[in-house]
């Protein structure tokens, strides 16, 4: 369906848990309050937003946290929503920690590519990031990926003095391995806002002088707002999102859904539809429902207000929304 200034709303990001195994310093900060299970949306809950999404237009689908994958059954759920009719994709974002683990179920249950944030590859600074040593766990679930043919994308966040000197070490992985690389923009969202990130630009010039023959890559990768360039003779991509120096707002395909119900119309707002009310009411059909996903996307901004005044009201942590 379009939103009001004409944009299709194909996309629906779902977070099914606000717990995470690491503690990523930019996203989920020690001491924060966990949503008890019973404020969160079921399985069953989620796939009949999933059909009425479809119902009214969305049919790819993300399933983000958290973690997803720390919460039992996240393979399951993926087959669930892979078979509603009408539904063309299910994608995963996660720390890669537990994938290695769920792979096998995870394909056979139909996931059709996987995200996998991974910002540094020493194991020192992966510690300081997320407060883990599961480096290892991580590497060990891109290679299995890879190894089966499961579409793949590294998510890196870049952070001044932190691992931005990896980027090279990042680009390089897409000369040999067929996977896409994608730096991503620290976006002032929680503890993102005392994070100092590196922008797209700065990186995909030094990108530019290093290698001086890479292409433009406008082939599809998939619903994000990414632009992406191949290095010379590479296997995959290097993609930017830019989300505040490349504001990309006029090409907004999504909505999220957080793992309470709330559907959010935009990363940057507060403002929500609470569509566990609608499920959890005597009087809950299909219709209202997909009546309240269209109340989302009605309410979809025209743009964020990242880096404008106080870059817009929305107080969660990003473990809290799903990224
Ligand atoms: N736990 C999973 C993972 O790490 O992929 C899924 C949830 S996580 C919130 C989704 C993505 O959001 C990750 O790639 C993470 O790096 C990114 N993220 C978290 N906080 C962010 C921030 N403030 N700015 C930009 N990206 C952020
Ligand atoms: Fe957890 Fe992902 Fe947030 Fe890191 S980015 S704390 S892995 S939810």
């Amino acid at each position: 369906m379009k939103d009001s200034f004409g944009r299709e709303i194909n996309y629906m990001r779902i977070s099914i848990t606000d717990r995470c195994n690491l503690r990523c310093r930019y996203c989920m900060p020690e001491g924060i309050c966990l949503t008890s299970m019973s404020e969160i949306l079921t399985f069953e809950e989620i796939e009949q937003v999933c059909r009425a999404a479809v119902g009214v237009g969305i049919t790819r689908f993300k399933i983000t946290g958290g973690e997803p994958l720390v919460r039992i059954g996240c393979p399951q759920l993926v087959g669930m929503i892979k078979s509603i009719p009408g539904v063309e994709q299910v994608t995963l974002t996660t720390n890669g920690v537990l994938l290695e683990k769920y792979l096998d179920e995870l394909i056979r249950n139909g996931l059709d590519a996987v995200n996998i944030s991974l910002d540094t590859m020493n194991a020192d600074v992966y510690r300081q990031i997320t407060g883990f040593d599961s480096l290892t766990a991580v590497e060990k679930s891109i290679a299995r990926s890879l190894e089966k043919g499961m579409r793949v994308k590294i998510n890196c966040v870049p952070q001044t003095g932190i691992n931005d000197v990896e980027w090279n070490d990042f680009a390089r992985l897409t000369l040999k391995e067929h996977l896409d690389v994608r730096f991503i923009e620290m976006m002032p969202i929680g503890w993102g806002k005392r994070c100092a990130g590196v922008s797209g630009d700065a990186l995909l010039e030094r990108l530019k002088a290093e290698y001086p023959g890479m292409e433009k890559d406008k082939s599809l990768h998939g619903n994000g707002p990414a632009v992406y360039y191949r290095l010379p003779g590479a296997l995959g991509s290097v993609g930017f999102i830019s989300a505040i120096h490349g504001k990309f707002c006029n090409s907004c395909n999504r909505i999220r859904m957080t793992a309470e119900g709330e559907l959010k119309p935009c990363l940057c707002y507060r403002e929500s539809v609470d569509i566990r009310k609608v499920l959890r009411a005597p009087d809950s059909s299909m219709e209202r429902l997909e009546s309240a996903i269209r109340e989302a996307v009605s309410q979809k901004p025209q743009m964020h207000c990242f880096g404008i005044g106080d870059g817009g009201d929305e107080s969660r942590q990003m473990v809290q929304i799903g990224g």
